[in-house]
């Protein structure tokens, strides 16, 4: 089965998710098997997120896999009594399968928790903002105040110190 459905809402976490709406790619297989049916394959899609360093926009491929198991209620009911925690368990609800919880948790899981727009995000500059990413060699001249009252019995000559 593949299929491709819009992102349901909040598909994510408070750092990064997949914009509702977003084409979700599904290439599942679906098989009776004694319990119920089982679903397996694939999740395509895309998150955006805010980098935690620069707060610059990291985008996301997401390609999970995901296996659930859909259990006839009867069955359900004697999993549970196994042992199994009744979150895990999934009931199969009529002929439907309610994909979108087993959705959520294979992409929520799949995000990082710490979003970066690359690996070596270099981050803002504590001085005054700026991406250092976007200006590498960024500096202030000033970075200490007892520097600036030397650079205030300087400022007579043309000389300027880096800091
Ligand atoms: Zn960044
Ligand atoms: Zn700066």
């Amino acid at each position: 089965m593949q299929r491709t459905v819009g992102a349901p809402d909040d598909l994510g976490t408070d750092v990064i998710g997949v914009p509702t709406g977003t084409d979700v790619e599904l290439d599942l297989r679906l098989e009776a098997v004694m319990e119920g049916v089982l679903v397996s394959g694939s999740v395509r899609t895309r998150a955006v997120g805010e980098c935690v360093r620069c707060l610059g926009e990291v985008v996301e491929d997401v390609d999970v896999s995901l296996t659930e198991l859909y259990v006839y209620p009867e069955r359900a009911a004697v999993a549970v009594e196994d042992g199994d925690d009744e979150e895990d368990v999934r009931e199969l609800e009529g002929d439907l399968v309610d994909l979108e919880p087993a959705l959520r948790d294979a992409v929520v899981t799949a995000l990082p928790f710490q979003p970066l727009c690359r690996p070596d995000c270099p981050g803002l500059c504590s001085q005054c903002g700026a991406r250092l990413a976007d200006d590498p060699d960024h500096s202030h001249e000033v970075l200490d105040p007892r520097w600036s009252a030397l650079q205030g019995l300087a400022s007579t000559t043309d000389e300027t110190k880096e800091s």
